[in-house]
Parts: structure tokens; C-alpha cells; sequence
């Protein structure tokens, strides 16, 4: 008789406890001062956010660069810099949430490839079941999103948005919510400006782009970008899932860099 394959949730606690015991040996180094210039040319989030985060960012900053494994695609080279910022467009979006909504993240795969709009590129991006702990980015992409910050478009926040999307199992606009009872609002009020988008009834165009209306997995990353890029006209045009959008990520965009 041979014996039953050890069940994994056996082993995951202890997992945690090594995964925890290596992030404590992490933040034991000294936080590389220079990482925050060299974000500062890429970028202006970091003195828009509220100061009492600078904290946990820079600490869920040092854990994910240290942690996560950046590949550089067509012979991109994966540099500091590289690492750096892409890491800083992840964690700005969990400011108040769990640094854990990135544990599944393993690998990210940076291509040289020119600019394209996000929404032209999204084969490949987390694209398969079997591989979607894989984050693919266009570096030049990156950049450009980053570049602009008010202009409702960040390759970075969309892609990142997918992986929040992703942590909960399934892939399909709703990220593990703060509490049971915030799910029903949530699907009331997505799915009132999905359908709308999707039927052209809306005058909410100008706010979230036609691609959001492909399902409701890009809605909710097109939606991430303009909450973060645009968090005041979307207060104003769609307060209903400008708070949606805050309860869950915690973060009140609007009122930054006031
Ligand atoms: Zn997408």
C-alpha cells in the first residue's frame, strides 16, 4: 500500500513561518535611501502619498525587490532601477492593504519593447491560469504610465491590479474584499457601471475607457488606474465606486498631495 500524497496546506503554515522569518532578515538591512531618487525621476507618488505610509512602503518596498525574481526579456538587463520602480508602482497600491495580496507573484518578466497602450498588449499578461504568477511589463511602458500621473493611464497599476484581482482565486473584478459583507455593495455598484459601459448608455466614458467594458477582470484594473490617477474626477463623476474602490484599498487618492 503506498501511502496518500502529503497534502500541501500541511506544509503552508511553516511556509509562512519561513517566508515571514526570511522578510524579518530583509528589513534588517539598512532601507537604500538612493531607492527613493532614483523613484523620484520616474515619478512624483511618493510626496502625493500620505506621510504616515512612507513607512510601510518603503519596507514592503525592500521586501517584494528582495523577494520577487525580475527576468529581463530579449536581452533586457534588469537593473536596479528597473526593480526599483517597478516594485514602488506595486506597493503604492497596498499603502493599506496586506503586503501577502502579492505572495503569489514569483516572477517578472520585463520586455525592452517599445510603448504600447496597455490595452493592446494584453496577451501574455497573466494571460494563463497555469503561469499567473508571472507579472509581464513593458519597461518603456512602465515608464510612460508612471511618467504622467494624472492621466488615468499606468501600464504598472493595471498589470498589478490584475495580480490584487488574481489573489482571490479567480480572475474576475472582485480582490479579496476587507469583509464578508462589503461583497454585495461591491457587485451592486461594478456591475451597475460595467453594464453601463458595456451597453453605451453611460456618459462616463471620459472617465474609464472603453476597454474596461471588456469584462469585468479589465474593469477593474481600468478602474485601479483612474483611482489612482485620477481619484477627483471619478469622486465627482462616480462617488459610488470612487468609495467602492476606497473601502477596499483603503487609500483616499482624492485627498492627497492637497
Ligand atoms: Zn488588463
Amino acid at each position: 500500500m503506498t501511502s496518500p500524497p502529503a497534502a500541501k496546506h500541511i506544509y503552508s503554515p511553516a511556509m509562512g513561518w519561513i517566508r515571514n522569518w526570511r522578510r524579518r532578515r530583509i528589513l534588517r538591512e539598512p532601507f537604500p535611501e538612493h531607492w527613493l531618487e532614483i523613484i523620484a525621476e520616474h515619478s512624483n507618488f511618493i510626496e502625493q502619498m500620505p506621510a504616515d505610509r512612507l513607512a510601510k512602503f518603503r519596507s514592503d518596498l525592500q521586501i517584494f525587490v528582495h523577494e520577487k525574481v525580475f527576468i529581463g526579456a530579449q536581452g533586457f538587463e534588469i537593473t536596479e532601477e528597473v526593480r526599483v520602480v517597478i516594485g514602488a508602482a506595486a506597493v503604492r497600491l497596498i499603502l493599506y492593504l496586506d503586503l501577502s495580496y502579492f505572495d503569489r507573484v514569483s516572477e517578472i518578466l520585463v520586455y525592452p519593447g517599445a510603448y504600447h497602450h496597455p490595452d493592446d498588449r494584453e496577451t501574455g499578461i497573466l494571460g494563463q491560469v497555469d503561469d499567473w504568477n508571472t507579472v509581464v511589463l513593458s519597461w518603456p511602458a512602465v515608464v510612460a504610465g508612471l511618467r504622467n500621473s494624472r492621466d488615468g493611464h499606468d501600464t504598472a497599476t493595471h498589470e498589478f491590479a490584475h495580480v490584487l484581482d488574481r489573489n482571490s482565486g479567480a480572475f474576475n473584478g472582485t480582490p479579496v474584499l476587507r469583509a464578508n459583507e462589503d461583497y454585495a455593495e461591491w457587485g451592486r455598484v461594478l456591475s451597475h457601471y460595467y453594464l453601463e459601459l458595456r451597453d453605451g448608455k453611460t456618459n462616463n466614458r471620459p472617465l474609464l475607457r472603453d476597454y474596461a467594458a471588456t469584462n469585468e477582470a479589465e474593469f477593474f484594473a481600468v478602474a485601479t488606474e483612474v483611482f489612482f490617477e485620477k481619484p477627483r474626477v471619478m469622486q465627482r463623476k462616480a462617488p459610488d465606486l470612487y468609495e467602492e474602490l476606497q473601502t477596499f484599498f483603503g487609500a483616499d487618492p482624492a485627498s492627497w498631495g492637497k
